[in-house]
């Protein structure tokens, strides 16, 4: 099956990588061939790493990469697909726009599944004329690593679109886990108020980032602590998960943390940006403690 996928960010690329692994063609789609060409490097580095891990040989590596095509214009991109995975920035009017466009350019029979974080399905869902074909495909971060695929159903999603996507996730190596519609899912319904937890308690001066970090991965066994884990999701896109829960189930204990507010619109937004609650020397994902955060 043709498969594209819309925004060649961290999850996009991960996402066009699986696909590409397991043999089906992609058109990886992004606003500007700079980010096309910074998602194909990605896949590239990622690749290498399995291949030297000996999980993969050079020859499915080479097979991998050149399955992918890129393209800067979604019309023509996705005129052959047979899903549409679209991984762009977490932001309701930008995804119902990407949608609206997608109804209007895709096949008919085309299955177009969001990887939104938290943005209601039935509501994406309604902005196109095909509502049984729309879907959630959260894939976790990262998605080369992680093997959970949270299948969301919408209020219209058909039963044979859901399994079509379950069989599909399970063939190229995931374990889908289906669930209904509702804010932030199951993943993020609990993940992120954690994390906005976290931030709080770092606020307010409880502890800092080293011990909040710390004290959760030594006493939960978490495999990172919340901080760490927010700036790999990305500040901006955990803001805008918070703002979805506190909208969406209405309740004063989702409200963003302001710190986490102040951050994002500072521009530090972990490690895509190269700092958030921890800096990254370049190009490296090395942690060294922001020193304006130690309290
Ligand atoms: P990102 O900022 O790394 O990438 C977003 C990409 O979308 C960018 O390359 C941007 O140029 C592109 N984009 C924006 N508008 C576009 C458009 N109109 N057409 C095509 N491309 C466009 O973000 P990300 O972390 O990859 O997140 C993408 C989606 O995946 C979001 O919905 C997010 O909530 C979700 N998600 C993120 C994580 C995570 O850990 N970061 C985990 C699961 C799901």
């Amino acid at each position: 099956m043709n498969i594209s996928v819309i925004g060649a960010g961290q999850m996009g690329n991960g996402i066009a990588h699986v696909f590409a692994q397991s043999g089906h063609p992609v058109t990886l789609i992004d606003l500007a061939q700079a980010g096309l060409d910074k998602g194909l490097a990605t896949i590239g580095k990622n690749l290498d790493r399995q291949v030297a891990k000996g999980t993969i040989t050079e020859e499915q590596k080479v097979a991998t990469l050149g399955n992918i095509s890129t393209s800067t214009d979604l019309a023509s991109g996705v005129k052959s697909a047979g899903l549409v995975v679209e991984a762009a920035t977490e932001n309701v009017d930008l995804k119902l726009k990407i949608f609206r466009d997608l109804d209007a350019n895709a096949p008919a029979g085309c299955i177009l599944a969001t990887n939104t974080s938290s943005i209601s399905i039935t509501r994406i869902a309604a902005a196109t004329k095909r509502p049984a074909q729309v879907i959630g495909m959260h894939f976790m971060n990262p998605v080369p690593v992680m093997k959970l695929v949270e299948v969301i159903r919408g209020y219209d999603t058909s039963d044979a679109v859901t399994k079509t996507v379950v069989d599909l996730s399970t063939a190229i190596g995931k374990v889908p886990v289906a669930v209904n519609d509702y804010a932030g899912f199951v993943a993020n319904r609990i993940l992120m108020p954690m994390i906005n937890e976290a931030i709080q308690t770092l606020f307010q001066g409880v502890g800092g980032v080293a011990e909040i970090d710390t004290i959760m991965k030594l006493g939960m066994a978490h495999p990172m602590g919340p901080l760490q884990l927010a700036d790999f999701i990305g500040l901006d896109t955990c803001l805008a998960i918070m703002r979805v829960l506190h909208e969406g189930l209405g309740e004063a204990k989702y409200a963003p943390c302001p710190l986490l507010v102040q951050m994002v619109t500072a521009g530090k937004l972990g490690v895509k940006s190269g700092e958030g609650f921890y800096v990254y020397t370049a190009g490296s994902k090395d942690l060294v403690v922001a020193p304006g955060l130690k309290r």
